[in-house]
């Protein structure tokens, strides 16, 4: 493969600069976090600030023509192929904008629907994802249905030319946020676990819908409980079939994998910074450490450039999702490592009295797991390398073929 710019790449990243010149800030090299809402001391009035800068940032690309580049042109996107999104992301990185907010609707309900939707679905959700006045969240995981989503319970049953949906979800990532929801339900339990399963949308402000804020370890709220009770659900809103949920389920987990792992940024000139800063920037032991993280990051960089050509060929992100998490997920445990070897003993100080407010104790070190077990674990990944791209013996299966009522639980 060839790593440089083709004359149209070139030509390409040349507009990509122009846009983003005209409508954001380049970043800074040495940025002061201490306000950013990952420092410790944020507030709620920060985190809605937040929420607001992403949706106006996606606004203004999507007025400017410059959202959902990958995405049919009939819904508002410009139809190209991911390498030249991914020569987008590489210049919007370098720029001061705000970002997250998307992830869970352009980057795995969107896919989904464009796969799997009818028609209807794909008119009505596509656009308002791509202008940012819907965010999306996704109800999948369950108190007993993590890692083995398909052992979910919560339950869907047909009424009319409506779904029912009673049970509870857990880990919800920007519930308070959403207005649209993918939601996982069991609707078949006489048939074997993967088969019984129905995707449906959900519209957030729907009666029955109880959303509880967790507490995290970094102080913020991030994630939440969502209580479903008597929940009733359009069938204009199952994605797929009824029963027949896990092929667009694998669709938006593809997804959510790739878009965590791209979604790492390199920040090596971050951490060089915070190593002059602390007068370590000469230490042997934390330049080679450095060293290993750039490399990890340069690793990642071309990993991403073997999805991206996959994509381009119409493929959709298979194993190669994985190998790519897990390097991200060794990438962030590296770097919260050094990030507090860096600090040395300023590293016991918390919250204000921490360095940026606790910035980096939170960004850097606590927040590590939530990219290393959000959107499937290491182990999950590693199950996954292992039977599909080293093809080694499957993981022993003891529900196989057993109807989910029967299995033990
Ligand atoms: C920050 C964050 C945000 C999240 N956001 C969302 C969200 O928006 N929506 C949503 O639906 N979910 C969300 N999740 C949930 C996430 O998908 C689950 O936490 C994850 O899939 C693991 O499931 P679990 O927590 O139930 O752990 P479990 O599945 O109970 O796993 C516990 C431990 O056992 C290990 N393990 C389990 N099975 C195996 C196996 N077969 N082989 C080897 N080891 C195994 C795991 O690796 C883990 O170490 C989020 C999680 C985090 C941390």
């Amino acid at each position: 493969m060839d790593f440089d710019d083709t004359p149209a790449e070139r030509d390409w990243r040349r507009q990509c600069i122009e846009f983003l010149d005209g409508h954001a800030q380049r970043r800074r090299a040495e940025v002061d976090w201490s306000e950013s809402v990952w420092a410790r001391a944020a507030s709620a009035e920060q985190h809605s600030a937040h929420v607001a800068a992403c949706r106006e940032w996606q606004r203004c690309k999507f007025d400017n023509g410059w959202a959902g580049l990958t995405w049919p042109t009939e819904f508002g996107g410009r139809g190209l192929s991911s390498h030249f999104a991914g020569i987008f992301a590489e210049e919007e990185a370098k720029f001061d904008v705000a970002t997250g907010m998307s992830a869970q609707s352009i980057g795995m309900a969107g896919p989904t629907i464009i796969a799997h939707g009818t028609d209807d679905q794909k008119q009505r959700f596509l656009t308002p994802m791509l202008t940012g006045e819907h965010v999306w969240c996704q109800l999948f995981s369950e108190p007993g249905a993590g890692s083995d989503l398909a052992g979910l319970r919560t339950s869907g049953v047909v009424d009319g030319d409506e779904m029912v949906v009673n049970g509870q979800k857990v880990w919800t990532s920007s519930a308070t946020d959403a207005a649209w929801g993918m939601l996982l339900v069991r609707t078949n339990p006489d048939v074997p676990k993967h088969r019984g399963i129905t995707y449906l949308l959900v519209d957030m402000a729907s009666p029955g819908i109880d959303i509880r804020p967790l507490k995290q370890i970094t102080g913020r709220s991030e994630f939440n409980e969502v209580f479903l009770d008597d929940v009733r659900v359009p069938l204009d809103n199952v994605v797929g079939e009824i029963d027949k949920g896990w092929g667009p389920i694998l669709t938006t987990l593809a997804n959510e994998r790739t878009g965590i792992a791209t979604g790492v940024r390199a920040g090596i000139a971050d951490i060089i910074a915070l190593a002059r800063r602390f007068g370590v920037a000469d230490d042997p032991m934390i330049r080679q450490e450095m060293a290993r993280l750039h490399e990890i990051a340069e690793t990642m960089r071309f990993l991403g450039y073997r999805v991206r050509s996959a994509a381009s060929r119409g493929e959709s992100p298979g194993p190669e999702s994985s190998v790519l998490k897990l390097a991200a997920s060794r990438r962030l445990a590296l770097q919260g490592d050094l990030v507090m070897s860096i600090m040395g003993a300023k590293a016991m100080l918390y919250d204000s009295d921490a360095e940026m407010n606790g910035f980096w104790h939170n960004y850097a070190f606590l927040m590590q797991w939530a990219s290393r077990i959000g959107g499937g674990t290491e182990e999950v990944q590693r199950n996954i390398v292992g039977d599909n791209v080293l093809g080694l013996p499957r993981e022993p299966r003891v529900d196989k073929g057993i109807a989910f009522r029967d299995i033990p639980s």
